[in-house]
């Protein structure tokens, strides 16, 4: 391959500083190897989100160092999220505790958190407002360049860069699959009625939309992030609008509108797509690994991601020191990344897949409900799998 005049050299390059990036960066951070962390974006940015920071990304937060979580925990505006309540398509609802509690914070928060860390690390070179357009393996190094033509090369990419990777594009041939896609809208409200603990989070089944949900986040005693989302199969053989779905659901739904009378919108409703996990698919190549969204990881029941994105962050920079250490790059080295994200997580993405398909059956979720309430094993069983 070869290097444009005026490339740098870097021994890794992180593209995107989200969630996955910044968590491989922090991993990377001791490492004494030279690392250059780029993001299209300035931060703060915002993400569209639904904004709950599951107890996974808190754990991984945790492996990266032990006073992180505390920290996450004492950022003004982060709501702890104890458990969610489940509101079957029969209106009747069920309360579950998480094993590992979670927070809610606006992703502009929590991202820029996380972006402060690499920073203060003092040890991770960071290019803000660079937007990777393109990508070139082969040979010792990848390249990276972006719409001004400028580009570094490196031995290693780790490809942070979301839901609509140029990497994964590029290198991986990763294309849509509607049926592992989904599609969410989102917004803030306040003044909002019958949040009645700010540490429960709310998801409602509806009949009309499963296994789609509409989820409701609450930031403090009257304000949430509020949502709505479906499998993006559904939306284009149904020709839905998600926004006049979502707003439909808030003003109409038995369960929502007294709560919603008096509320005010203090944003716009955003939306932005979700490669759902639970497929097997090759997420490295010759010096290139694939994390978080770039790699189709949401948790495919729940649109989980952030929890995953981290954790594939970490497990990406554990093996790029594997890779550093031996100076070997290959297809072959590279697969050890995709056996521990299979092990670690895949397995599990395929069981939410399974009950995804599953959910499309109100009468199911219902008796689930209703099993849950009656009988604390089954509770139990729904907030284990769920
Ligand atoms: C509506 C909605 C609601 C959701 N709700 C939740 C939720 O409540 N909880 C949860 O856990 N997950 C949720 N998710 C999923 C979650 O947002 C993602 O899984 C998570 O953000 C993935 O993190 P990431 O680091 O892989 O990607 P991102 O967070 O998308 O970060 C990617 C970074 O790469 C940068 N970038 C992108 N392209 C380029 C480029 N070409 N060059 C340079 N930089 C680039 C971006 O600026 C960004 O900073 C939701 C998703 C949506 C759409």
């Amino acid at each position: 391959m070869q290097i444009n005049s005026g490339s740098s050299y870097k021994d890794i390059i992180i593209a995107g500083a989200g969630p996955a990036g910044c968590t491989a960066a922090l991993k990377l951070r001791k490492s004494g190897l030279s690392i250059l962390l780029i993001d299209k974006n300035t931060f703060p940015r915002d993400k569209v989100c639904g904004d709950a920071i599951g107890g996974r990304a808190v754990r991984v937060l945790s492996m990266l160092d032990p006073s992180f979580p505390e920290m996450l925990e004492k950022l003004e505006g982060v709501n702890k999220s104890a458990g969610w309540k489940l509101y079957a398509p029969n209106g009747k609802s069920v309360e579950l505790h998480f094993t590992y509690p979670g927070h809610v914070a606006r992703r502009q928060d929590f991202d820029n958190f996380l972006f402060r860390l690499v920073k203060d690390s003092g040890k991770i070179e960071i290019r803000e407002g660079f937007q990777l357009k393109d990508v070139h393996a082969g040979g010792n190094f990848i390249n990276i360049t972006n719409d001004l033509g400028e580009s570094y090369h490196s031995k290693l990419l780790i490809a942070c860069d979301g839901a609509q990777s140029v990497v994964a594009k590029r290198l991986a041939k990763f294309r849509v699959d509607l049926s592992h896609y989904s599609g969410a809208v989102r917004a803030y409200y306040t003044n909002i009625k019958g949040i009645y603990d700010k540490e429960m989070i709310e998801i409602h089944l509806l009949k009309k939309y499963l296994p789609g949900y509409f989820w409701l986040f609450p930031l403090d005693e009257n304000s949430a992030n509020v949502g709505f989302g479906m499998l993006s199969s559904d939306i284009a053989r149904r020709k839905i609008n998600l926004k006049a779905a979502m707003e439909e659901i808030i003003y109409n739904s038995p369960a929502l509108k007294d709560r919603f009378k008096e509320s005010i919108r203090t944003s716009d409703i955003s939306g932005f797509g979700l490669p759902l996990g639970g497929r097997d698919m090759e997420i490295s190549g010759e010096r290139f690994m694939l994390c978080g969204d770039a790699a189709s990881l949401i948790d495919p029941l729940n649109g989980e991601g952030i929890g995953n994105a981290m954790l594939s962050g970490l497990l990406a920079g554990e093996q790029a020191l594997k890779c550093f250490e031996s100076d070997n790059f290959s297809v072959k080295m590279m697969k050890h990344y995709d056996d521990s994200v299979k092990h670690n997580l895949t397995a599990e993405l395929k069981k939410k897949l399974t009950l995804q398909r599953l959910f499309n059956r109100s009468w199911l979720i219902n008796g689930m409900v209703n099993a849950g309430l009656r009988f604390p094993l089954i509770k139990h069983f729904i907030g284990r799998h769920l």
